[in-house]
Formats: structure tokens, sequence, C-alpha cells
């Protein structure tokens, strides 16, 4: 990809979201796309030390800063010489265990030469999927954050199988930005925003300001356009919007087809802000809520329905259905009689045992299954359910 070598002056700003000047913990997310020169395969240094002379001046100004940077799979690619095209999982897994290399030393050089310390840290679907691991893996950036050195993060792709990975950077991020309670989250790409049609639909799309609500219209807005570069396009963008929004923090999606990125952003260059509702949430429900792979559905009556949004916990007698397989503890969905995601919860019961209970009475518990269990199937300390959302002006 080339990029413009002056920032499109054509373009029209727009005035700069008062969440860019409040956050003081930001994610910024840089696609492959930017990263490395399509042709030729090589790193795109100049736009990365334009990039790294960003985050050195926010973190002059006192913010701090955490990369998540993929591009280890298509510097590694080209330094092995594979063909263009999809690669096999094995393939893409040895170039990502090379071009990891080259990313870390670009990191560390360019960091250096604005008096940065630069940290690498790879990270598998595991380390945030599991409580103890993901508390440990926040732990390190946290600390990385205080001793003032810059986190450049990415999947450990080398090791990760298709089914336990990400596979995408964009829902990482958002993993990692709820992970350490960041304020902002930006995922900097080769679009400059959410477009009410999908590039190349032929509909007349236009690019929206602000998105306050992830509504089935928005999802269908991202379509699932995706290159052979970046492994997200629009649909997984939404997605990390969803996880960042349900952690309390905002994210926008700009363009990275320009030096100097992020000062852009704070210059009003057009952007897409998600908002995230006003409302806190706790660290835990945080982490629940942002979980990739619940292991089952519950759906419940509008009775239930009712009484959760009133700070209830679930009990077994508003279940209609439970669907999946999954062991106590683990994080199921919660759907509404229309089908609609409520919010997510870990469940106090095997699934056998769940759908057994399932529209009883809390008394006849220990009757059914023999052993006297939790009285609720989930508790609300173990609930995250998706909030009211605030209203914005556009
Ligand atoms: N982790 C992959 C890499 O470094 C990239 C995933 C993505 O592009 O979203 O190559």
């Amino acid at each position: 990809m080339n990029h413009s070598q002056q920032p499109d002056r054509t373009a029209e700003l727009q005035p700069v979201r008062p969440e860019w000047d409040a956050a003081s913990r930001i994610v910024v997310k840089l696609g492959s796309a930017l990263l490395t020169d399509r042709a030729t395969g090589t790193l795109n240094a100049e736009w990365l030390r334009s990039l790294i002379e960003d985050v050195s001046e926010l973190v002059a100004a006192g913010r701090e800063v955490v990369i998540v940077s993929s591009g280890a799979i298509a510097l590694g690619r080209h330094a092995l010489k594979l063909p263009p095209g999809p690669l096999e999982l094995e393939e893409s897994q040895a170039a990502a265990s090379v071009g990891q290399i080259a990313l870390a030393h670009a990191y560390a050089d360019l960091a250096r030469t604005r008096g940065l310390t630069a940290a690498q840290i790879l990270l598998t679907l595991g380390d945030t999927e599991q409580r103890r691991r993901y508390l440990n893996a926040r732990d390190t950036i946290l600390t990385l954050l205080r001793l003032k050195a810059l986190p450049v993060v990415n999947e450990n792709d080398t090791v990760a199988t298709s089914e336990i990975r990400y596979g995408d950077n964009d829902r990482l991020s958002a993993r990692v930005a709820s992970m350490i309670d960041a304020d902002c989250l930006v995922l900097l790409s080769d679009v400059d925003g959410l477009y009410t049609a999908p590039p190349g639909s032929g509909k007349e799309a236009r690019r929206l300001d602000v998105v306050t609500d992830i509504t089935s219209e928005i999802e269908a807005m991202a379509g699932d356009a995706g290159s052979e570069l970046s492994r997200g396009g629009m649909r997984t963008k939404v997605e990390a919007a969803k996880i960042a929004r349900a952690a309390g923090c905002d994210m926008v999606i700009a363009s990275g087809k320009r030096f100097n990125p992020l000062k852009a952003i704070a210059e009003g260059a057009p952007c897409t802000w998600f908002l995230a509702p006003a409302d806190p949430v706790t660290s835990r429900q945080r982490w629940i809520s942002g979980q990739l792979e619940p292991k089952g559905t519950i759906t419940v009556d509008a009775g239930a329905e009712k009484a959760l949004f009133a700070g209830r916990s679930l009990l077994p007698a508003g279940v209609s259905a439970v669907a999946g397989t999954f062991d106590r503890g683990d994080a199921v969905v919660i759907r509404g009689q229309d089908g609609r995601e409520l919010g997510r919860g870990l469940v106090a019961y095997a699934n056998k045992d769940a759908q057994r209970i399932a529209g009883k009475k809390t008394s006849e518990i220990a009757d059914i299954l023999g052993f006297a269990g939790r009285d609720e199937l989930i508790h609300r300390d173990d609930m995250a359910l998706h909030r009211v959302h605030r209203s914005d002006n556009s």
C-alpha cells in the first residue's frame, strides 16, 4: 500500500472529540496493511517512525500508550519467500516466528530514538479467557506502564492454533484495552471509519462520525470485508467496539494511511468514534462480557428479563431454554425471548443440570438433582448485562 506522503489536506476536518483529550490511557492498534509494504513485503519504517513520534509526544504529555501491532506474518512470509495468497496455519505460524523478530527490532530501535523503551508482549487467547492468566498479563502490562516502558503487544501466532486464537488484532486490542482499563482504543486502518455501506458494495456510503450503540444496522454496515493482509475488515472492528464499549472504553477507527496518524486525530482528521455507555462496570463484569467464546446460551422469559435489569440474579424458574455444553463456572450468553443478547454470565450449573432445573422453582432444585446447589442459575455478581446506552447528539 502506498502511503500518501502528506496528510490529505482536502479531507474535511471535524471537531475533535473531548474523549480524545480526556483519554489518559490509550491503546493503539496498527494493522499489517499499514505497517508493511504490500509490493515488497518490507516494513514501512518511515511511517512507523512517524507513529512512534506521535506516541512519544503523548507519553511526554503524561499519557500512557500501549501498541498492539500486527505485521509479524506479513513480514515473515516475505522473508521466507512464501507465495502470495492464503497460507496454511503452519506456514503462517512459521512466518510469524520470523516476522516477530523483525517487528520487535523495529519497535525497539524506533522507540529508542525517541527516548522510549519498547517491551514485547505476546498473548494467546487463553491468556485473556482464563481469569488467573488474564490478571497476570494485566499486571505485566500495568507494571511496564508504571516503569514508563512502551508495551508492544501481538498475538503469539507461533503457537496459537486455529480453534484457540484470536486471528485478528482488532478483537485482541479491544481485549487488551478492556484488560488494562484503557480510556480509548484507536484502530488505525486503511479506511477512516465506518461507512453506511461496505466498501465496493455499490451503494452510496457515508462515514459516521459517532456511533453510540451497536445496533443491527451498524452490524450490517460492517459487512464482512477483509483483505488478504488485514485479517480484520470492518466486521472484527465492530466486534472490537462491543468489547471496548462493554469495558467503558471509547473506540475510534481512523486512517493510518498518512504520517503522524495520532496527531491527525488530535487535529480533527475524519474518523468514527464508538462511544462507551457512561455507567461504569466492575472489572469482573468487564472480563465476563469480553469473553470471546461463551459455551452456551440461556434463554429467559419476560419476567426474568425484567428482574435481571432490576439487578436480580437469574433463578432457574425464569429460564425457558438451555443450549450448549458447559460446565459450572463457564461463560454463557443470556438471551431474551426475541433472541436478543441481554448479557453474559458465569453459570452455576453444568448444562445437563441446568436443563433439568430450567423453569423449576428454587425449592425444587435439591429434589430434582439429588444435591443442593446454588439458588441462582447465574448470580448477579457473575453477570454482565448490556446496559442502557447514553444518548449523543449525532
Ligand atoms: N497477529 C498477526 C500478525 O502479526 C496479525 C493479525 C491481524 O492482522 O489482525 O501478523
